[in-house]
């Protein structure tokens, strides 16, 4: 049994009294066992009949569910993810369930009347439009349609029932019981033939990469759907999509963030709603628990036929799962930073395999180690070349600010492009990735920042609210009049926030509507919304955010885009950050010049002659591609390595540094031939929150030797006595290196 604990391994327990040879009818429900000094809820996994019960195993207190919650499909794929993230399987369980269950809750039941056709109806009623739309809804519908999809069709179905054609009754609540009508009984899934609005008619790259995926449906198969912003990725999701739901299968899409896309959502919704009320649940972190709870019941159950969520919902069990789709498969939040950090896109592929069923990972930017499997013939790759609809791609230029006036970090030749492109009607879209108004607060006397007291970080100054803010704690303070180390009153704020920019663009422009996006003016519920529409409509005309506003939105109107700090990409001491900058850009240019009128991108850097900056503007993102991973490669980084990253933090640093000096001498005694071991070293944020973080980066060049390597060191450390008052987590695949 997995108990959801953060303790590595399964527990054994007895059966409860009365349950002695319904051996395999516990698997995947959830129980109430004695665990240490408490009392703790877990899942069965496995059950073994024994001659004699051993007397140390204590028994289970009670079994909560009625049905397993969990199939043996979600077990497996638990089972996997435990192993591959070397995390306790109970913890990686519990997140297949919806917060309330965790708990022990009992799972409420809905009880969802509704109709089913019966055995020998017809499929048709000739010179009976509404019968024969009704008929044909419930012939789809595997288990019924409920009475709330069929709201207002009282009296057609009425006729139905009088001539022995359709049933009133519960729908099944659960399909791992057997998915037909009431206990016991079994229909299959029909097909589906009630309406999906067609869509547009495709072009030849798009049917070409819907045939490649549709042919492909009941068996494994990954394809990289590369094509460039605006190319008309969705349409080949959705139709793709529709022949999956044709089969009677369920749809999983993986979205990087919903509430940045409310239009995305729309249009799926818009697509697949008249297979009904539940056919497409969504699944995010900022809805109510309980909303979760409905969401994973109508998923869990089979009801749903589309399941859109974000990062977690990979773990979401769907018993007639028929493909995935893995939306901006690039995107940085598909990775999970804290407690068991899982890939979504990584898990997307490993459940696909599993259930043998295509995945589709779409980007205009891929990720390199996407691009690699494509090298490696593991993925096939669709290419999208055009936009649809005929839009033209925009001009990308370079603008050198090297030895130019920069007013509030605008140079005057873009502030002269965004003029004309204003005059002239169109949009203009600023990107700076840094919110607030200054990242630091610098005495212009002696030289002293404040820092925050509990991060080795500047704060930043957010000048509306008068407060420092420290963006790695969230730690606040009034803003000083006076330095702290000389009391000078010459306080300056060096540097852009997007919060000063504002400012400055409202004096340049005070013509011109603006909006600003970012987490700061987007915290009220609804704000996020009213900004987006008033994007869209065109009615604000400066648009200025931090990467909220590079995310998969269509701003149709925008003719101009300009990235004011690439420079930042190009100095960071993350390895991954000229991929970053490179999909940043690409994107924010897909937000230019979509519809009718032609777009321009503007680069706003010191460093013009950088290499990638070059390859970017000469060759595209595929140059761009190359560029970094013939860089990788001589590096020996991913994807022509694997990595494992532990980090460990501790009130007191040497402790933690001890402790992973430690870990080092292990490695390097045990596994130097399979692996590079890189530290101890202070991590970029040395202090966070008020304690000292170190980490030790560990280099495979082939994953299986590496991953056992560390399963043995997480046994072996269990006794050390450097372990003591430092927290370590273990990130296997990591994304960020802080
Ligand atoms: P992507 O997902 O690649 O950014 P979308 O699917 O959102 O692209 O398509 C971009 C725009 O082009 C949308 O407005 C969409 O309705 C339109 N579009 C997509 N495919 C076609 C097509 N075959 N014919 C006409 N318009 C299309
Ligand atoms: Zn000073
Ligand atoms: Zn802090």
């Amino acid at each position: 049994m997995a108990v959801d604990a953060p303790v590595e391994g399964v527990f054994d327990y007895l059966l409860p009294m009365g349950w002695a040879g319904e051996c395999e009818a516990l698997v995947g429900r959830r129980v109430r066992v004695p665990f240490g000094a408490s009392v703790r809820v877990g899942v069965v996994v496995a059950m073994d009949a024994l001659d004699e019960a051993p007397s140390e195993l204590k028994a289970v207190e009670a079994v909560l569910d009625d049905v397993p919650l969990l199939a043996t499909d979600d077990l497996r794929l638990g089972q996997w993810l435990a192993g591959y993230y070397h995390a306790p399987l109970g913890e990686v369980l519990a997140l297949m369930l919806p917060a309330s269950l965790r708990g022990g809750a009992a799972l409420h039941v809905l009880e969802v009347r509704g109709w089913r056709v019966l055995p020998g109806a017809p499929l048709e009623v000739a010179g009976a439009a509404r019968q024969t739309q009704v008929l044909r809804q419930l012939h789809a519908a595997s288990g019924g349609v409920s009475a709330r999809d069929l709201r207002g069709l009282a009296a057609v179905l009425r006729v139905l029932e009088q001539r022995g054609w359709v049933e009133q009754g519960v729908l099944a609540p659960s399909p791992l019981t057997g998915e037909g009508w009431g206990e016991g009984t079994k229909t299959s899934v029909g097909a589906v033939v009630a309406d999906i609005p067609p869509s547009l008619v495709l072009n030849a790259e798009q049917v070409a990469a819907h045939e490649a995926i549709t042919a492909s449906l009941g068996q494994f198969s990954a394809f990289l759907l590369h094509g460039i912003t605006g190319s008309g990725k969705t349409e080949v999701y959705l139709a793709a999509m529709t022949a999956a739901l044709q089969r009677g299968s369920q749809v999983l899409v993986l979205v990087p963030e919903i509430a940045l896309t409310p239009q995305l959502v729309g249009r799926f919704a818009a697509r697949f709603k008249p297979l009904g009320a539940e056919a497409i649940v969504v699944l995010h972190s900022a809805m109510t628990a309980r909303a979760r709870e409905l969401a994973w019941q109508a998923a869990q159950s089979g009801r749903a036929r589309v399941v859109l969520g974000t990062r977690s919902a990979v773990l979401t069990p769907l018993p007639r799962l028929g493909l995935i789709v893995v939306d901006e498969e690039h995107d940085s939040s598909y990775k999970q930073q804290e407690g068991w950090r899982y890939h979504a896109r990584d898990v997307a592929v490993v459940r696909a395999q599993q259930r043998g069923v295509p995945l589709v990972l779409g980007s205009a930017t891929p990720a390199l180690e996407s691009l690699a499997q494509v090298a490696h013939g593991r993925y096939r790759l669709l290419r999208l070349t055009e936009r649809a609809g005929g839009a033209q791609s925009p001009r990308l230029a370079l603008l050198d600010v090297r030895k130019r006036p920069l007013q509030d970090g605008l140079s005057a030749p873009l502030l002269e492009k965004m003029s004309a492109h204003l005059v002239k009607g169109g949009q203009v879209l600023l990107f700076l990735n840094r919110r607030g108004f200054a990242p630091a607060l610098e005495c212009h006397a002696c030289g002293h920042v404040e820092a925050c007291r509990q991060c080795s970080a500047p704060m930043t100054v957010h000048r509306g609210r008068g407060r420092l803010v420290c963006h790695h704690c969230g730690a606040e303070r009034a803003v000083p009049r006076a330095c702290a180390a000389c009391g000078s009153h010459d306080l300056q704020m060096p540097g852009q926030g997007t919060e000063r920019l504002e400012l400055a663009l409202r004096g340049l422009f005070p013509e011109f509507a603006l909006e600003r996006i970012d987490r700061d003016t987007t915290r009220r519920k609804g704000e996020l919304e009213d900004k987006l529409a008033r994007a869209h409509s065109g009615e604000a005309r400066i648009l200025l955010g931090t990467q909220m506003l590079a995310k998969g939105h269509d701003f149709p109107g925008v003719t101009l885009a300009a990235i004011l700090d690439a420079d930042s990409g190009l100095m960071s001491s993350d390895f991954r950050a000229p991929e970053r900058l490179l999909q940043l850009i690409v994107q924010v240019a897909g937000r230019a010049g979509r519809a009718d009128k032609p777009g321009e991108v503007l680069i706003q850097t010191h460093q013009p002659e950088h290499p990638l900056l070059q390859a970017l503007l000469h060759g595209g993102f595929e140059r761009c591609a190359e560029l970094l991973m013939r860089e990788r490669e001589l590096a020996r980084l991913p994807p022509f390595a694997h990595l494992a990253l532990l980090r460990a933090e501790a009130k007191d640093a040497a402790r933690a540094q001890g402790y992973l000096a430690r870990c080092a001498d292990f490695f390097k005694s045990e596994a130097s031939d399979v692996l590079q071991v890189w530290g101890p070293a202070p991590a970029p944020l040395e202090r966070r929150a008020g304690r000292y973080r170190f980490q030790l980066l560990l280099v495979g060049g082939q994953r299986a030797p590496l991953h056992r390597a560390v399963e043995q060191f997480a046994v072996a450390q269990q006794s050390w006595a450097e372990r003591r008052g430092v927290k370590w987590s273990l990130d296997i695949d990591p994304q960020e290196m802080g």
